[in-house]
C-alpha cells in the first residue's frame, strides 16, 4: 500500500542521516528519516557510540543553517592546535613533535569536538522541533523501486512511501546502495580502532595530539572536563589481533599499555569509559547516484579515522546536495541534479580517500628505516611555512 509522500526519504539515522534530515528539514523540504536501530542517546548505556566527531571549520556554517549549531556549541571542545608526534624510534618516546596552530591560518579554532552519542541526542531533539520531518526509529528501508519522476521505498513495517529523492545514509553496507546495484572498491588493512575516553592530570589546552609509532596512530582529542578532570577522547589504531588483545585486558594492564603508547604526554591516563572496537577500511562507491538516489557519508565513502575527515566529508556531500536542491527545488532528485552532485563530489572524495590511505599506511609502518623516513618527511613538511599552511587548509577542506 502506498501511504505517504515526501520530498526526501533519508535511509539511515546515524550521525550522517540525522544531520541530513536536519539540513533538508530546516530548508523546508518534507523529510522521512528511518533507522532500524533506535539511536542510543546516553553515554554509559550499552551500545552507545563513544567515538567523537571533530567538526572542522567548514562544518559550522551548515550546522548553523540547519539549526543544530546552537544546540551543539555548549557541549563542544575547541581544537586550537593539532600536534603530530613521531615516536617511531627504538624506544616508545617522542622524537619529533610538530604543532600546527589554527591561528596561523584563521581567527577560529580548527574545529570543535563532540561525542557521537551526544550528537544523536541533540539531533533527535532537533528533528522533533521540525514539523515537516518525521523520524521513525525502529524501522528501516527494505526495497527501492524508481522511475524517472519518483522513487518508491519499501519499509520494514510493510508500507511503501513515495518521494522525489532518496538519500542513502545507511552506512558502509548501505542497503539502498545495494538495491541500486552500485559497486564499491574496498581496501582492508587488517587494522581495528579502539575508541574510548580518558581523564588525565595535565590539561589538554585544546591541543589534539596524534602519536605515530607503528600499527596506526594513537590520537587524543580534547573533550570538556569529565567529573572535574581534564578529559580526552582516544582513538587507538593497531593490527586487528592486537586490538582484540588490548580490549580484553584488565583495566590496570590496559592503562599500563596505553600510557606507554601515549608517551605519558598528559601524565598518566585513566580509562573513563567502556572500550569500543571499530573495524578500519577504506571504501569508495563507483558513482554517487542512481535514478532518484544520492549516496552520502559512509554509504559513499569510508576512510580510516585520521585527520577527522569522515563525517566532515559527509557534510561536504550534504552541502552540495542542499545547494543544488535550493537552487532548483522543482528539479529535486532529477538526473541533472544528481549528475551534477556526482561531478562536484566524486573527484574530491577520491582524492581524500587516496590521501588518507597513504597517511594510514605511513603510520602503520613497522620497519625502522621506513619509520625514520616518515619522521624526516614530517620535519621537511613542517619546516616550509607555505607548505605547512597549505596542508592545514587542505586538511580543513578549505581548499579543494
Ligand atoms: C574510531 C573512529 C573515529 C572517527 N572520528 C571521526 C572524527 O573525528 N571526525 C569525523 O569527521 N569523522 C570521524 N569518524 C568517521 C565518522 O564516525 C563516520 O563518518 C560517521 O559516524 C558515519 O556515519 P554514517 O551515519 O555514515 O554511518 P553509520 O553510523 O554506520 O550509520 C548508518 C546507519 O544506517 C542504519 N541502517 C542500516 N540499514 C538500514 C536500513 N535498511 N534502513 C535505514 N537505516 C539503516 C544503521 O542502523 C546506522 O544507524 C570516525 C570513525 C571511526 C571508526
Amino acid at each position: 500500500m502506498i501511504g505517504f509522500e515526501y520530498d526526501i526519504v533519508v535511509s539511515g539515522g546515524g550521525v550522517a542521516g540525522l544531520t541530513a534530515a536536519s539540513v533538508f528539514g530546516s530548508a523546508g523540504f518534507t523529510v522521512l528519516c528511518l533507522d532500524p536501530a533506535p539511536p542510543v542517546t546516553t553515554r554509559d548505556q550499552a551500545g552507545s557510540d563513544l567515538r567523537t566527531t571533530a567538526f572542522l571549520q567548514p562544518a559550522q556554517a551548515l550546522l548553523e543553517k540547519s539549526g543544530l549549531w546552537a544546540r551543539l556549541e555548549p557541549h563542544a571542545a575547541d581544537l586550537q592546535v593539532m600536534r603530530i608526534v613521531d615516536a617511531g624510534g627504538i624506544e616508545p618516546e617522542p622524537r619529533i613533535t610538530k604543532e600546527f596552530d589554527a591561528s596561523d591560518i584563521s581567527d577560529k579554532p580548527f574545529g570543535w569536538n563532540l561525542p557521537n552519542w551526544l550528537l544523536r541526542r541533540e539531533m533527535v531533539a532537533h528533528l522533533e522541533s521540525l514539523p515537516n520531518v518525521s523520524f521513525l526509529p525502529g524501522k528501516g528501508t527494505t526495497s527501492l523501486f524508481t522511475r524517472e519522476g519518483e522513487a518508491r521505498v519499501g519499509l520494514s513495517d510493510g508500507r511503501r512511501v513515495r518521494c522525489r529523492l532518496v538519500i542513502a545514509a545507511d552506512g558502509r553496507n548501505s542497503p539502498m546502495r545495494e538495491a541500486a546495484g552500485i559497486d564499491v572498491k574496498t581496501t582492508h588493512y587488517g587494522q581495528k580502532a579502539l575508541a574510548f575516553a580518558v581523564t588525565h592530570p595535565i590539561p589538554h589546552g585544546n591541543v589534539s595530539t596524534e602519536i605515530h609509532r607503528s600499527g596506526g596512530p594513537f590520537t587524543l582529542v580534547p573533550l570538556p572536563d569529565y567529573e572535574g578532570r581534564p578529559s580526552s577522547a582516544v582513538v587507538w589504531m593497531e593490527e586487528g589481533a592486537e586490538v582484540q588483545r588490548l580490549s580484553a585486558l584488565p583495566q590496570a594492564d590496559f592503562e599500563g599499555a596505553m600510557n606507554q603508547r601515549s608517551c605519558h604526554l598528559f601524565g598518566p591516563l585513566t580509562l573513563a569509559s567502556r572500550r569500543t572496537v571499530w573495524p578500519i577500511i577504506s571504501q569508495i562507491a563507483s558513482t554517487l547516484y542512481a535514478e532518484r538516489l544520492a549516496l552520502v557519508a559512509e554509504a559513499a565513502h569510508v576512510v580510516p579515522p585520521i585527520g577527522a575527515q569522515g563525517l566532515n566529508m559527509s557534510l561536504g556531500d550534504m552541502r552540495v546536495l542542499l545547494e543544488l536542491a535550493e537552487a532548483a527545488p522543482d528539479r529535486l532528485g532529477d538526473l541533472t541534479m544528481l549528475e551534477t552532485y556526482h561531478r562536484r563530489r566524486h573527484a574530491e572524495i577520491l582524492a581524500r580517500v587516496t590521501g588518507i590511505d597513504l597517511l594510514n599506511r605511513a603510520s602503520m609502518m613497522r620497519a625502522q628505516p621506513l619509520r625514520d623516513a616518515r619522521a624526516m618527511a614530517l620535519n621537511a613538511i613542517y619546516s616550509l611555512a607555505p607548505v605547512r599552511k597549505t596542508i592545514m587548509q587542505l586538511g580543513l577542506g578549505a581548499r579543494g
